[in-house]
């Protein structure tokens, strides 16, 4: 199966899946994460509307209204294990 946007093969850790609201996009439908913004960033991206959208999602918004830093940062929240690093 192909990608209906590129002629690369389709991946499907990348769909999201539906047992749990939250882990889909609801604007792509692709796979989602446990992710979370600066309540100010996301005002500013998302204003008075709440949906559930993965980081790109969020970031094509975010670009669309002149939010374009020189990049985005990944970062974790919580534990990890540091073993073997
Ligand atoms: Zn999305």
């Amino acid at each position: 199966m192909k990608n209906q946007y590129y002629d690369i093969p389709f991946n499907p850790k990348l769909i999201g899946n539906k047992d749990h609201p939250e882990h889909y996009c609801h604007k792509c439908n692709g796979r989602n994460i446990i992710w979370n913004v600066d309540n100010k960033l996301w005002n500013a991206v998302m204003g008075n509307h709440s949906d559930i959208l993965c980081p790109i999602c969020f970031i094509e918004l975010a670009e669309a209204k002149g939010i374009k830093p020189a990049a985005w940062r990944l970062s974790c929240e919580g534990n990890w294990p540091e073993k073997g690093i």
